[in-house]
């Protein structure tokens, strides 16, 4: 199929995305790497009136490490991410898991704040942001909203963003080597969504792991923290009762790639290889 007409708009500055939102409210659309929006518009699953280009906003893109955050612009292709030292060196995580975000060519144009506002529940950018509790910054004509990740999903494709408003940067805590991560991802094939993930982190004491922040994704509408693991210690003696626990807490979607029992015993073996790589980080002394 082919995309429906459409009127495109090249954004050179922010007041031609408010100018545009202004004029068209809802019917104007952020086009960003257009990787997830041009498939939608070719199976006629959006239809916008307006596309609003803001690739042109260079402004939008780029890692900066400043007050112990890292602050990525919307625009920031993931192979720049893939790429940037800085990631690999502080957000681990991400570094890991943005290896896992389709294949080569879609990570040159796709962007990491286009991957979070798109809110794909299979996808690994939105688990990443909620697992290390990242704040997302909205401007509108009026000014910027500070929301936090665990606050921005809301389910399948829908997130707490206002039509009149733009993602401009992702804020994310860098970690030390006092912090530990885990990312699993059981997909059909490399680059494709996951067919159920894992993605935690958490810091590490002698007694075990503490402040653990641990996402199951591609099961549930929208990525969360397991509130079962949230605000508990963990040894490794703990894991069989945490990871049943973890997936007890799930209220898993079936979907085309596998219905909620399968995901269920997915994520089981995903949530126990994830806290077992977390302890085995655990310095014990
Ligand atoms: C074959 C294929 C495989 C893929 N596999 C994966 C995968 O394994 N994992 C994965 O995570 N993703 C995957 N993707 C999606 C890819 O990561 C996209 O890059 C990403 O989902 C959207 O980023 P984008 O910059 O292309 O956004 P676009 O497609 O341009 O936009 C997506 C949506 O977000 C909105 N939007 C974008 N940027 C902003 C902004 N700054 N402010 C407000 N709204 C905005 C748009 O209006 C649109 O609604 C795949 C895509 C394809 C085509």
């Amino acid at each position: 199929m082919k995309a429906p007409t459409f009127k495109y708009l090249r954004a050179e500055s922010m007041d031609d995305v408010y100018a545009a939102f202004a004029e068209y409210g809802d019917e104007a659309v952020i086009l960003a790497g257009g990787q997830s929006l041009m498939p939608m518009l070719n199976m006629r699953l959006a239809q916008p009136a307006v596309l609003v280009d803001i690739n042109p906003i260079y402004e939008l893109s780029g890692i900066v490490l400043s007050n112990q955050k890292l602050h990525v612009g919307a625009m920031t292709r993931h192979v720049e991410v893939a790429n940037a030292e800085l990631v690999a060196e502080t957000l681990p995580l991400i570094g890991c898991a943005i290896k896992q975000v389709a294949h080569r060519g879609i990570r040159n144009r796709g962007t990491f704040g286009g991957s979070l506002a798109h809110a794909d529940p299979a996808a690994e950018m939105p688990a990443c942001a909620v697992a290390l509790d990242a704040t997302l910054i909205l401007q509108s004509h009026g000014g910027a909203r500070r929301v936090k990740a665990t606050d921005f999903f809301l389910g399948v494709m829908s997130t707490d963003r206002r039509s009149d408003e733009i993602l401009t940067s992702i804020e994310l805590p860098t970690q030390g080597s006092n912090h530990a991560w885990a990312f699993h991802e059981l997909s059909r094939r490399h680059g494709d969504f996951a067919l159920v993930g894992v993605a935690a982190t958490a810091q590490r004491r002698s007694e075990g792991l503490d402040g653990l922040r641990l996402v199951v994704f591609g099961c549930e509408a929208r990525p969360r923290i397991s509130e079962v693991v949230a605000s508990r210690t963990l040894v490794p003696q703990d894991v069989a009762e945490f990871a049943a626990a973890v997936v007890k807490d799930l209220d898993p979607m079936s979907d085309l790639e596998g219905d909620a029992e399968i995901k269920l015993i997915q994520a089981h073996a995903l949530v126990e290889r994830s806290l077992n790589d977390l302890l085995a980080a655990q310095p014990y002394d």
